[in-house]
């Protein structure tokens, strides 16, 4: 047995069985490629859902994380340090927003955009006690807690998880008529993620997200962008409702705003709705520690530096319209934004990807029929045409 298949093994046998990975482990990494303990080299075309949009090890982000775990690494929130107050400045002019509220993964900057919106619709809109509605898409993917999950549209993510959250209301990705319909006194917010990572790489018509923003401002209801996937950089824009000019009041951020070194996340707005928490009323042991705050203001400088909302945007048209030359019936569909991009298969994607993975591509299948292409930004167009190549061999046979 190889190193790899023993650990895989393990793996299997002491985990609970919460996911499905490819055969492949992973023990180095640097840039857009990966190691497995045998020595194989494998490029990442996943990004850890793109939590990696800098690159593995990117040496910016990796000495901000050296320098911050020689001084302080946790405080807790019972005191100040040093690092959250400059991350606070940081991020918050980074999204033209007067408020942020940090958190550790993106599941529970959901929940707290939840809470916030919640409180804002009671304190602030008047809605009744108990009485607020969140309206929020078919196909999205906000997290696995216990209110992501609730107004999810998967039966899968829900079984056996009852009783389920209520106050939600879900409607067609895109149908602003749905949404329309569905608006109430009581709505406090719609929720929405700009592009669906998950469901598939789903990318609304223009000017959806601006109807969106009108309509939320019509009715006094707070327009939340889940950004945790889209946004920094991934869609060939710093943020990607920025793909149709609007701002929504909340944005909630995670994945690469820590770099892929150190997981922090976070809900950012104006004042107006973050300051319905007080005291005591929210809050996490390890949000916003001073070594998550240190990698995320090198991580944001990264992706400001290297322009690498730009760089996806360039490279995502170089490499979607290479994808689209692949002439093959299989393949229904290539869409996307920047480097944020789905080819859609007529049938099972996982094939596929095991094939791209024996080539030394990594890449993985979203809801069976979509391969998921989400690169680091920081790929070269050199790299770009050798993963092209191994595309092509797998479906021009
Ligand atoms: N929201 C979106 C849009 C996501 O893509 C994800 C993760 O894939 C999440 C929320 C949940 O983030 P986390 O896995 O860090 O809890």
């Amino acid at each position: 047995m190889t190193k790899s298949q023993d650990i895989i093994e393990i793996t299997n046998h002491y985990g609970a069985p919460n996911y499905h990975p490819l055969p492949i482990v992973i023990s180095e990494a640097e840039g857009v490629w990966v190691k497995d303990p045998e020595g194989n080299k494998y490029m990442d075309m996943l990004s850890a859902y793109s939590a990696v949009n800098q690159g593995h090890r990117h040496p910016k982000i990796i000495q901000a994380l050296k320098d911050q775990a020689d001084r302080v690494t946790l405080t807790s929130r019972a005191f100040h340090s040093d690092q959250l107050g400059p991350w606070y400045e940081k991020i918050c002019k980074l999204a033209g927003k007067e408020m942020v509220l940090p958190m550790n993964t993106g599941a529970e900057a959901v929940e707290t955009a939840i809470k916030a919106a919640r409180r804002w619709a009671y304190d602030v809109k008047g809605v009744a006690k108990d009485q607020a509605e969140i309206i929020a898409m078919k196909g999205n993917f906000h997290g696995r807690t216990m209110a992501a999950v609730s107004l999810s549209s998967e039966a899968e993510y829900q079984r056996g998880y009852g009783p389920l959250l209520g106050g939600f209301k879900l409607v067609e990705f895109g149908d602003i008529e749905q949404i329309k319909a569905a608006i109430t006194p009581n709505t406090a917010a719609v929720l929405l993620e700009p592009i669906q990572g998950e469901a598939g790489i789903n990318i609304p018509k223009d000017g959806f997200l601006k109807e969106v923003r009108d309509l939320c401002t019509e009715n006094n209801v707070l327009f939340i962008a889940d950004e945790i996937q889209a946004g920094l950089g991934r869609s060939g824009k710093m943020f990607a409702t920025d793909w149709d000019n609007v701002v929504p009041d909340m944005y909630i951020l995670g994945k690469a705003l820590g770099g892929g070194v150190f997981p922090i996340s976070c809900v950012l707005a104006d004042k107006e709705i973050l300051e319905v928490f007080n005291a005591g009323s929210h809050g996490s042991t390890f949000g916003g520690n001073p070594l998550a705050c240190a990698v995320s203001m090198a991580a944001l400088d990264v992706l400001v530096d290297e322009k690498l909302s730009e760089r996806s945007l360039e490279l995502g048209e170089y490499f979607q319209s290479k994808l689209k030359e692949i002439d093959n019936p299989i393949i229904k569909e290539v869409r996307g934004k920047g480097l944020f991009i789905g080819v859609e298969l007529t049938e099972n994607a996982r094939p596929y990807c095991e094939q791209l993975k024996e080539l030394g591509l990594l890449c993985k299948e979203t809801h069976d029929t979509v391969i998921r292409f989400a690169p680091p930004l920081i790929i070269s167009q050199e790299d770009l045409d050798w993963a092209i190549e191994k595309v092509k061999s797998v479906f021009e046979k």
